[in-house]
């Protein structure tokens, strides 16, 4: 494979394209947002020019990795040379249904079409194409340039060749794939998500703080950080989502949502992207500070 598209350029969307650009792959970067794109090359070109002082790649990697990279508005005209299609636009439902149908009308009949989606059924999204054996789950972590894994999900009708081509090729970009099965949350979510529900249950109900919950996860388990802190990082809304999945796939009561989540949400007090969760993000500031509704 040489020419990859990638769908949305977005938090993971531009850096899906900074790590195939950066290992040789053309790509086709689009988002229907012109802004999006601008704001994506510049975070890829930011990201790229840090590895550069920290002498990880020269100088002329940088510049040849940005010039693999063209962007387009036009979904259409950026998937018709695509071998493979990596969608990762807004997570709804709706909108990635209409993304693959359309992908699946314009990009070749031998292109292998995947999602970066974090929650929504794999086999859902491939059944509304016309080549399910070619759909697959191809889970990056953020940031991308940074995080090893590759969660690559295969749907009930993903075929033994799309699983295998999807797992060499992530070894091709320096990752680590590891191959799971389509339910809800997958692996990384259904294991993640009730931890952090689990930790914000246990503030709920008053039996610790949030700086002591996230110091016993820290130091007693290892955990580079804490899953109040992870839950802010991701964001409230990402993490409430993902456990409605979980609870309407599974319909176990173990996944419900912490009301203290629910009430955070619906507030808008969604973690590092609004300023404030369970910590306060000043401007520019790199010190965790507790919101005052936890001090
Ligand atoms: P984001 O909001 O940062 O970016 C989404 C981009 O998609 C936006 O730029 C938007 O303009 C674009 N978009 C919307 N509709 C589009 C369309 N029809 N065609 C092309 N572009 C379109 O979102 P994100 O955080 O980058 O998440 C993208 C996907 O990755 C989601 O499915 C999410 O679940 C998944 N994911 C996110 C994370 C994370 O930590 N943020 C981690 C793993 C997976």
């Amino acid at each position: 494979m040489k020419n990859i598209t990638v769908i949305g350029a977005g938090t993971m969307g531009n850096g899906i394209a900074h790590v195939f650009a950066m290992n040789g792959y053309q790509v086709a970067l689009a988002d229907v947002s012109r802004e999006a794109l601008d704001k994506g090359l510049a975070t890829i070109e930011k990201n790229l020019a840090r590895m550069v002082a920290k002498e990880k790649i020269s100088q002329e990697s940088q510049d040849a990795t940005l010039q693999r990279i063209r962007t387009f508005t036009d979904t259409a005209q950026a998937v018709r040379e695509a071998e493979l299609v990596v969608e990762a636009a807004t997570e709804n439902v709706g909108l990635k249904l209409k993304i693959f149908q359309q992908m699946d009308q314009h990009a070749p009949d031998s292109a292998i079409l995947a999602t970066n989606t974090s929650s929504i059924s794999i086999t859902k999204i491939a059944a509304a194409t016309r080549r399910p054996s070619q759909v697959i789950g191809m889970h990056f972590m953020n940031p991308v340039p940074v995080m090893k894994l590759v969660e690559v999900i295969r749907g009930y009708a993903t075929s033994d060749e799309t699983a295998a081509r999807i797992m060499s090729l992530s070894e091709n970009l320096g990752k680590i794939p590891v191959e799971v099965n389509d339910y809800p949350g997958f692996i990384s979510n259904r294991i993640l998500m009730p931890m952090i529900n689990e930790a914000i249950y246990a503030l709920f109900e008053g039996v610790a703080g949030v700086e002591e919950i996230d110091t016993v996860m820290k130091l007693g388990m290892a955990h580079p950080m804490g899953p109040l802190q992870l839950a802010d990082f991701i964001g409230l809304d990402v993490c409430l989502s993902i456990l409605h999945v979980l609870y309407s796939g599974f319909g176990n009561p173990k996944y419900a949502p912490c009301p203290l989540l629910v009430n955070m949400a619906t507030a808008g007090k969604l973690g590092v992207k609004s300023g404030e969760g369970f910590y306060s993000y000043g401007h520019g500031s790199k010190e965790l500070i507790v919101a005052d509704t936890f001090k």
